[in-house]
């Protein structure tokens, strides 16, 4: 096969076979496909899309990239959340460990960095001193097993594929494509071998997808596609013309999920965390009413259990408790400047796109 015709079909509208997307994406992940003739086919992807057969078959070719795995066990529910990107939005910090916290979902989570302008769940982990997102699968299988949830990213053996797309896509604008959005999160959450999966699917001016119509589009694909895999989906779409909560940027949001995991925090945060947790629960436990399963995860929220499961997991994956506790400070900014609205006024509309950009350019 030669890869210069496989992108010549797809620039031209044809349908890619299985042998053909897996050649591609193989070669891509073992360096015999160099990342200029990767980014010439994620173009024409982007452009021509894909049909059903085809995204089928990349999420399936991304998850057999690297190990995968089924988690089943008697009287436990294996869930996941997954955001298809924003501005400010810390929600999986908060909604892991305050799941894992009831005793009865386990959340192995597989997140992403930063993409285009939005935020990376990863990055932001990182930015507490020594916590370590590349666990091997049997470490991350151990964790989730013995204290109910591990946060990591793609590794060199877990989705290595999405490892090397995600990256790519970041720098070359391929970023807003609903086939490429499906392989990536979908492959991620399908290799945890979770039972069930709520996506946040964003929408507007800090979104991929900025209209409602184009979401929507997104959102019932990723439940189809996630459905047919055998993975129980359901998506909300939520808003994204401001950020979420009142930070952006990596130790910001952490901070700001400390608030909300000991019970405090901006009201937005707080909401979209229990909204979205509560969706999961009701997953495992159809039989309960939504109240119920809401005024559990307040208490484990407002007790400070959530924050200390966050501390565990934080612990066990090599990071600095003391920076979580307020034992260890992380200092300010060197530069810090305040924007003063010249008259009363209020905020009619935020560029959020804009301030995703920004803040990858702060550093
Ligand atoms: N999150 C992901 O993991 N992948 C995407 O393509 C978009 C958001």
């Amino acid at each position: 096969m030669l890869a210069y015709s496989i992108i010549e079909r797809k620039q031209n509208g044809f349908e890619l076979s299985k042998d053909e997307l897996s050649f591609f994406i193989n070669g891509f992940v073992n360096s015999s496909i160099p990342d200029y003739q990767m980014s010439a086919l994620l173009m024409a992807i982007y452009f021509q899309g894909m049909i059903e057969k085809e995204v089928s078959n990349l999420i399936q070719i991304i998850i057999d990239s690297g190990e995968h795995k089924k988690f089943r066990d008697e009287g436990i529910y294996y869930a996941d959340k997954h955001s298809t990107g924003g501005v400010g939005d810390k929600i999986s910090i908060i909604l892991a460990p305050l799941l894992a916290a009831t005793g009865t979902i386990r959340i192995p989570m597989i997140s992403g960095r930063g993409l285009g302008h939005s935020g990376g769940t990863l990055d932001k982990l990182e930015s507490i001193p020594g916590f370590n997102t590349q666990l091997s699968m049997e470490a991350f299988e151990k964790q989730t097993k013995e204290i109910g949830c591990a946060l990591i990213g793609q590794t060199e053996n877990i989705c290595p594929a999405d490892k090397k797309l995600y990256a790519l896509r970041d720098v070359t604008a391929t970023v807003r494509s609903i086939p490429l959005i499906c392989g990536s999160i979908l492959s991620k959450k399908i290799a945890e071998g979770i039972q069930g999966l709520v996506l946040d699917v964003k929408t507007g001016s800090g979104a991929f997808m900025q209209t409602y119509e184009d979401s929507k589009k997104l959102a019932e694909n990723l439940v189809k596609f996630g459905n047919a895999f055998g993975v129980k989906t359901k998506a909300h779409i939520t808003d994204m013309n401001q950020p979420l909560g009142q930070t952006v940027g990596n130790w910001l949001e952490i901070e700001e999920s400390l608030e909300v995991l000991q019970g405090g925090g901006p009201e937005d945060v707080r909401k979209l965390s229990l909204d979205l947790s509560v969706s999961i629960m009701q997953m495992a436990e159809p039989h309960r009413k939504p109240e119920d399963i809401h005024s559990q995860l307040v208490t484990i929220l407002d007790s400070g259990q959530a924050f200390d499961k966050f501390c565990e997991i934080t612990k066990i994956q090599g990071g600095d408790t003391a920076y979580l506790t307020g034992k260890k400070d992380m200092g300010n900014a060197t530069y810090q400047m305040d924007v003063i609205a010249e008259s009363n006024a209020y905020i009619s509309s935020i560029n959020n796109y804009q301030l995703g950009l920004d803040s990858i350019q702060l550093g």
